[in-house]
């Protein structure tokens, strides 16, 4: 909404946080969008009282240029002389109570030393991170897709891997979540972009065309700016926007803000492809997924994983492929770990398959040469669109 919007809101939070408070006390802006409160002869106690009056006093919407905003709050508590007797001492703990507050989704907490040495090692990782991403420190692995009926490799996902100078290999599960609550998943993302199109560029001057799948946290589809960036990327690197495959989960697109509509939509209209992932584990209907422009559903590996030992999740998988069909979507199967699922997904018609069986993520140097082997299985500049 812009700069100005920002600032009305800081104004409009500043007035309401001023309101429930005492002459005596103070109200600072710190800087960004973090305030400090300073409550004279107050204890721990009565610093969770005042707080849940101020979350309270944030609750009511704002209207700023005509638009109703929601405003949440997450309040870290410190107390004097507990916990510190310096400033800086009392706004390091209040800020460590103020993380966990923002992870457990509790709204407020006080400081406890037990959570500071586990808070403190993740803001340690929070700032690990945003230097990794500063410095190329991070990698991207490559998954075959796979078209079940030809045998082909048709595309890859690329995959962020971090290999942490101390902590040593750490799952995207931990530090995905890690950007998308500090506010590092754009930077990321960008990254992921412009890396992961950089590869396929090469490969195409290889002659190897594949389709290429970058994955998008919810947050992204909150910043409007994305197609912008991925409009600059596409035509940097001279790719074909229908072979970019843009990997939204189910569970991102049910968050349902218009905001998400409108990012996904503007994506598409790029020429994007647009994909469900996860699909099966966001409980929604593919009837309510229609008001996205959506090309592809990718199957949750925990159906994939479980059609030969429940016959449930077979009628599943079976119902989805023949709905998706219906509706002009491609469907890929995710996690086929054996000869027994991929023959099971091939006899249900899915188009498109990834998995240990058929390949692992890989390096872009080991990709390379796993396409070599499989040079036969791989469309060629010369026979493809
Ligand atoms: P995802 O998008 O569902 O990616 C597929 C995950 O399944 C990958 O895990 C992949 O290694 C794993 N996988 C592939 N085949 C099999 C199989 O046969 N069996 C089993 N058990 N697993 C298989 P990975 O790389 O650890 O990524 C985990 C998740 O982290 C991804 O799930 C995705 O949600 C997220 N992620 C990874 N890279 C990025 C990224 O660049 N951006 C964003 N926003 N999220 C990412
Ligand atoms: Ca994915
Ligand atoms: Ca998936």
């Amino acid at each position: 909404l812009g700069h100005p919007a920002g600032d009305a809101v800081l104004q409009e939070v500043a007035l309401r946080l001023r309101n429930d408070l005492r002459g005596v006390d103070t109200v600072a802006r710190l800087g960004g969008d973090e305030f400090a409160i300073v409550l004279p002869n107050t204890d721990a106690t009565g610093a969770v009282r005042v707080s849940g009056k101020l979350l309270v006093a944030l609750e009511p919407g704002m209207q700023v240029d005509g638009n109703n905003l929601s405003i949440d709050a997450s309040i870290g508590i410190a107390a004097f002389p507990e916990h510190g007797d310096s400033s800086d001492l009392l706004l390091r703990c209040a800020d460590i109570a103020m993380y966990v507050a923002k992870r457990t989704r509790s709204r407020y907490a006080a400081y406890s030393s037990t959570e500071d040495r586990h808070t403190a090692s993740r803001l340690t990782l929070v700032s690990d991170l945003r230097h990794a991403l500063d410095n190329d420190g991070l990698e991207l692995h490559y998954q075959p897709k796979i078209d079940i009926h030809s045998d082909r490799i048709v595309g890859v996902e690329a995959l962020a891997r971090w290999r942490h100078p101390v902590h040593g290999f750490i799952p995207p599960d931990q530090f995905i979540p890690l950007a998308e609550q500090t506010g590092l998943i754009r930077p990321l993302t960008h990254w992921v972009l412009a890396r992961a199109l950089a590869q396929a560029a090469e490969l195409e001057r290889q002659g190897i065309i594949l389709t290429m799948a970058v994955n998008l946290s919810v947050r992204n589809l909150q910043d409007p700016d994305l197609p912008g960036f991925v409009q600059a990327q596409l035509l940097k690197w001279q790719y074909p926007p229908a072979r970019l495959i843009l990997e939204i989960t189910e569970s991102a697109v049910m968050a349902d803000s218009p905001n998400a509509t409108a990012v996904v939509t503007a994506l598409h209209d790029l020429g994007v492809a647009i994909s469900i992932d996860d699909f099966g584990t966001g409980y929604s209907s593919l009837g309510h997924l229609r008001k996205f422009p959506i090309d592809e559903i990718k199957i949750d590996r925990s159906f994939v994983m479980d059609i030969l030992a429940h016959a449930e999740s077979g009628i599943i998988v079976n119902a989805v492929i023949g709905l998706a069909h219906n509706l002009g979507l491609t469907v890929t199967g995710e996690g086929v770990e054996n000869q027994e699922i991929l023959d099971l997904l091939a006899k249900l018609d899915c188009d498109t398959v990834q998995g240990y069986h058929l390949s692992r993520p890989l390096p872009a140097e080991a990709l390379v040469e796993h396409l070599r082997r499989h040079a036969k299985q791989v469309a060629h500049a010369s026979v493809t669109r």
